[in-house]
């Protein structure tokens, strides 16, 4: 840092992205004076190609923008009116660690709740410092549940997370189904790659509620109602079995649970899954043929299927696929869920404290825990790397519960979000361009090092400083602990790491099994007897009908509109969410929009049970009747009355892992008169 303060012109620098995305895409940063005033890919990642997406191209803005934090600041106003006093770091974390003491002596540790999610994948970020000072301290723990929940407990049930086919070799397939997952907003270096596939003769399957850009352009699209992917998933491994084309062979060397899966998949004929998902049966059918006779081929499940009642079993289902129709053991064949479980790193020796068997609060249920729980009640929330308000389900519940008078709230975020609105102590944090980060992608299978390259803005800290600092106070520390980034970068990937020597050799390292394995050549299931578990016990107990059995639509005839809230281009959940201003439409078919006297551009109300949102309709052929959307991320300045598509989502769970069931929200429209 002090190289950049004494050397005024003008560095490019590299860095890589530990954002919330896939990809972990290696960077090159402009900076001139300190300040970074541009920021673009490079090849080292072989993913990035030279080119990143839209969101990160804007961080200059975000860095520098109106809404960044700059400095420490308690509240003078209401709750929610934003009217904050600067005040300095020392009176900001001797105030939070006053205030974490009161609640412990008043009510006990478990009043305070650390709440974090999402805001940066950075290893450095979260589950170093912050969990050494919460666990330390008895605080509750937080079950990070909002997303992934069901997949990974899928993928563990299954697989025991094995790596999956980066995304780089489906070029080598000859036929990709895309479930659940919109690479053109959600992984853009993917689109490349399968346009190339697809130059290379592979076939495209899209199952999507919407015609996203790739459905356009797939060989099959199907559009199964949300929440209704299980029985699409189902009837295809029936038809597998029945038709003899199920690899016998392969399940007897390689997995359990087979006859079981086939038993539970047998009622699911073609006609009794279209009748469920809106699929046409011959979809469904041409759906199978396809799979069952294209090698390699290979499922990239995504996370939008998981979003609901259902959500578990029919990411279960789906990655039972390869299995049944043995499409592993060739390049381009298989399936790519999430890589994450490729790494391991010395998470325990950065932390430096052991889990305490405290109470185990689910993110899911925030507004329950704020608003209404007194065993204990939370006394301190303190929220960093997440902006909950906008990101949770049942938002009104949470808005309730952050404006409880007597609950001592904290947000440490790099901008002013719409939680930091609620805050009784705000306190800056830098962006990993203004610290040192560790950063590994889940989809491709890189590991990078990114250094400071710029100067923080204002006084923003980092998350390793801030918390640390916070444990000297509230006498948590001990002598000699890994504190600073550089120190527990050190400690994560350990001494003697072969990644270590590849990163300070290459700049990039990547996992034993290497950049691009294959499955059931390279990698093999991580469970216990290294076999895929089709039916695996403890999923089975822990669905609430069984694994693979489907609840139906939670449709009334009050609330008959399915919302879904899907990612955009323009937001990582709901990070840059401040970069944009523009009131953001409900998308309506026209069908469902002539029925209700709705035209393109009126004002609309939407609502059920648990909230409203008011904004405008747009008028789209893309999705299906029966459902609208209104997207994932957005922040209250993106509707008229404040809030999003998470006040009209229920906090009901998932059937595995007790996920978010976003796209269980049904909802009623009506044109406003204004
Ligand atoms: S968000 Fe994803 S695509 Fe964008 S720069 Fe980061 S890793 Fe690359």
């Amino acid at each position: 840092m002090a190289e950049i303060l004494q050397s005024p012109s003008r560095q490019v620098l590299p860095s890589a992205c530990p954002l919330d995305c896939p990809d972990a895409c290696s960077l090159e940063v402009q900076v001139e004076d300190g300040r970074v005033v541009k920021v673009d890919g490079t090849h080292l990642n072989p993913i990035t190609q030279g080119y990143i997406c839209a969101k990160v191209r804007r961080l200059p803005e975000h860095l520098y923008g109106p809404d960044r934090l700059l400095y420490p600041a308690r509240r003078v106003g209401r709750k929610g009116e934003a009217s904050f006093e600067r005040i300095s770091w020392d009176e900001a974390l001797d105030l939070v660690a006053e205030r974490m003491r009161q609640a412990r002596e008043r009510w006990g540790g478990e009043s305070v709740l650390p709440l974090s999610y999402g805001g940066s994948n950075g290893l450095l970020t979260q589950d170093t410092t912050d969990a050494r000072l919460f666990y330390r301290f008895g605080a509750s723990r937080l079950a990070r549940t909002v997303c992934a929940a069901p997949t990974n407990r899928a993928a563990a049930g299954l697989y025991g997370k094995m790596t999956g086919v980066v995304p780089q070799d489906f070029v080598h397939s000859r036929l990709i189904v895309l479930w659940g997952v919109n690479p053109s907003a959600t992984g853009i270096h993917h689109v490349p790659i399968l346009q190339e596939a697809q130059r290379r003769g592979a076939r495209l399957v899209v199952i999507d509620p919407r015609r996203t850009p790739l459905a356009k352009k797939a060989d099959l699209h199907l559009a199964p109602f949300p929440g209704a992917d299980l029985p699409v998933a189902l009837s295809v491994l029936r038809w597998l079995f029945e038709e003899g084309r199920a690899d016998l062979e392969f399940l007897a060397a390689h997995a359990t649970g087979w006859e079981e899966l086939r038993r539970r998949a047998a009622p699911w004929t073609f006609g009794r899954a279209a009748e469920a998902s809106g699929v046409p049966a011959a979809d469904l059918e041409l759906f199978a043929r396809l799979y069952a006779g294209t090698s390699p081929a290979v499922v990239r499940a995504g996370w939008g299927f998981e979003r609901n009642r259902n959500g578990g079993s029919a990411v279960a289902a789906a990655l039972a696929l390869p299995a049944v129709a043995g499409k592993f053991g060739v390049r381009g064949g298989g399936y790519l869920m999430s890589n994450s479980g490729a790494w391991s790193f010395d998470r325990a020796g950065a932390m430096g404290a052991a889990e305490p068997a405290t109470r185990l609060i689910n993110m899911n249920r925030l507004g329950e825990t704020l608003a209404e729980r007194d065993d204990p009640p939370v006394g301190v929330l303190f929220v960093y790397n997440c902006n909950p308000l906008m990101t949770m389900p049942n938002q009104e519940k949470v808005r309730r519960g952050l404006e409880r008078e007597d609950l001592f709230t904290v947000v440490f975020d790099q901008v002013w979000t719409d939680t930091a609105r609620y805050a009784d102590v705000v306190l800056p944090a830098t962006t990993f361009l203004e610290h040192e980060e560790v950063s590994r992608g889940y989809g491709a299978l890189v590991l990078q090092r990114g250094r400071p390259v710029a100067v923080p803005a204002g006084e923003s800290r980092s998350n390793p400083e801030v918390f640390a600092a916070l444990c000297r106070r509230l006498g948590l520390a001990r002598p000699g602990e890994p504190e600073t980034g550089e120190e527990l970068a050190d400690v994560l990937l350990g001494p003697g790491d072969r990644r270590q020597a590849d990163l300070d050799r290459d700049g990039i390292a990547f996992p034993d099994a290497g950049p691009a394995p294959v499955q059931f050549v390279d990698v093999f299931p991580n469970t216990p007897d290294r076999k895929i578990h089709l039916v695996p016990e403890a999923l089975d107990r822990e669905a609430p009908h069984g694994l693979y059995a489907f609840q139906p639509d939670p449709a009334t005839e009050r609330y008959p509109l399915a919302l879904i809230s899907p990612s955009t281009n323009r937001t990582i959940s709901s990070t840059f969410g401040q970069l944009y201003r523009e009131q953001v439409p409900l998308e309506i078919h026209p069908a469902d929009a002539a029925a209700r006297g709705i035209g393109q551009g009126d004002a609309v109300r939407i609502w059920n049970e648990l909230g409203e949102v008011r904004t405008v309709a747009r008028l789209s052929a893309d999705l299906r009747p029966g459902l609208v959307l209104l997207p994932k991320g957005l922040w209250s300045r993106h509707t008229q009355t404040g809030a999003t598509a998470n006040a009209l989502a229920p906090d009901t769970y998932t059937d595995l892992g007790e996920g978010a069931c976003f796209n269980d929200a049904r909802v009623q429209v009506e044109r406003v008169f204004q």
